[in-house]
């Protein structure tokens, strides 16, 4: 039988990366971060007075968190974990109850993100260890998107490195189109199969998805999460030739790599931030790198919206989620400028508050601010899982 998450059957949400260590309790909410693993370890949480002595690894990282939580509940009574992994390649389109053989596809699939699923994989190891008995369920990052037609996800390379090597388009930030385009159709109180819409998740990562029919048909993301839109750090697309040109010109593939990743998006162009705020700051006192960087950004976005409305052959709403895109209206304005002709009337006093739907009541297509909510996302797919 299908359980839903209530105080009865807590869920645990693990998100590990490289050097922190995220967890959370649902629905209870209690949450703890510990970043710097291996490092001068920091410890935040909303409900415990936490330090921290020779946390070296993710599972005495853990050891400190389920610790803490014993202090609020037994253990025992988590019904299952759910833990976020970042690639499930072609073989996961749902999320997955994991065994040993589901550990070891994952591990297989580090080779298509490198820097993603091996600490997804160290946070289920110590997961399995520190609460053995206890479910744990993968819910990926990609599985949403797994429905993607061929002539979305593939690249224009020769076929043998889709074929025998994987490489194609994946997408991530599943969870989260997943989740705001659900409460978008139930806010809309229409069946998202029923709904063509653009799903924007702007945060520090950027994606754009086009779900159709409540499934994603594409998505700006590629092979990799630095494709597509203009990030914090990430540059999204680029020529591939820029690429060749670097590394002809001497750069070595660990230098490309922070280049695209860490230096990049509106960091790089903009040569102050990689944070919204500073450079709205920035660009209102006249520094005209980041009132480009802001133009770029806002830009891309815009063109992705006509991409997708022609994908899909209409438009019915569209969503901004994450970081700025609930709470940037200045971004929401610049970047909807001059969509009018698609149907999108932007309200400018609603866009100023904090409703959800922030179109004019005439508009043709609808404009509406999500909150996105991984967690829970991954929360009720882990007990969906289990059923
Ligand atoms: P996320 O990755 O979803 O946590 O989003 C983080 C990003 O959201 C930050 O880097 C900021 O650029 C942006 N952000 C958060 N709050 C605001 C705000 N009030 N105005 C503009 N940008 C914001």
């Amino acid at each position: 039988m299908m359980q839903t998450l209530s105080s009865e059957h807590p869920v645990l949400i693990v998100n590990a990366g490289s050097s922190s260590l995220k967890v959370k309790l649902l629905p209870q909410a209690l949450s703890l971060l510990v970043e710097r693993i291996g490092g001068d370890v920091n410890i935040k949480t909303n409900f415990a007075e936490l330090t921290a002595k020779g946390i070296d690894n993710h599972e005495s990282a853990f050891k400190v968190c389920l610790e803490a939580l014993a202090q609020e509940l037994p253990l025992e009574k988590i019904t299952a974990v759910g833990h976020r992994v970042v690639h499930g390649g072609e073989r996961f389109s749902q999320p997955t109850l994991i065994t040993t053989e589901v550990l070891a596809s994952i591990a297989e699939l580090s080779s298509l993100a490198p820097l993603h699923n091996p600490p997804n994989l160290e946070g289920i190891h110590a997961a399995r260890s520190l609460l053995s008995g206890i479910p744990q369920v993968a819910v990926f990052d990609t599985a949403f998107h797994s429905s993607l037609p061929p002539q979305a996800y593939l690249y224009g390379l020769p076929r043998a490195l889709y074929s025998q090597q994987g490489i194609r388009r994946y997408g991530f930030h599943g969870s989260s189109h997943d989740y705001v385009t659900r409460r978008a159709a139930e806010y809309l109180t229409r069946p998202r199969e029923d709904l063509k819409l653009v799903s924007l998740h702007l945060g520090n990562g950027a994606s754009a998805a086009a779900v159709s029919a409540g499934k994603s048909v594409d998505t700006s993301m590629g092979l990799t999460p630095v494709a597509g839109l203009l990030m914090g750090t990430r540059s999204g697309d680029v020529d591939p030739g820029i690429l060749l040109h670097l590394l002809r010109s001497g750069m070595t593939v660990n230098e490309l790599d922070t280049l695209l990743n860490k230096r990049s998006g509106l960091l790089g162009l903009s040569g102050i931030s990689n944070d919204m705020r500073d450079i709205w700051q920035a660009a209102a006192e006249g520094n005209g790198h980041a009132r480009e960087a802001l133009e770029v950004f806002c830009y891309r976005i815009r063109k992705i919206i006509g991409e997708y409305a022609a994908a899909m052959g209409g438009l019915d709403a569209v969503i901004f989620t994450a970081g700025i895109g609930e709470n940037d209206p200045e971004a929401r304005a610049l970047t909807l400028k001059g969509l009018e002709f698609l149907g999108l009337q932007l309200d400018p006093d609603k866009n100023n508050s904090r409703e959800i739907e922030i179109s004019k009541p005439e508009s043709r297509v609808k404009i509406l601010v999500i909150p996105t909510d991984e967690e829970r996302m991954i929360a009720e797919a882990t007990l969906q899982a289990m059923a």
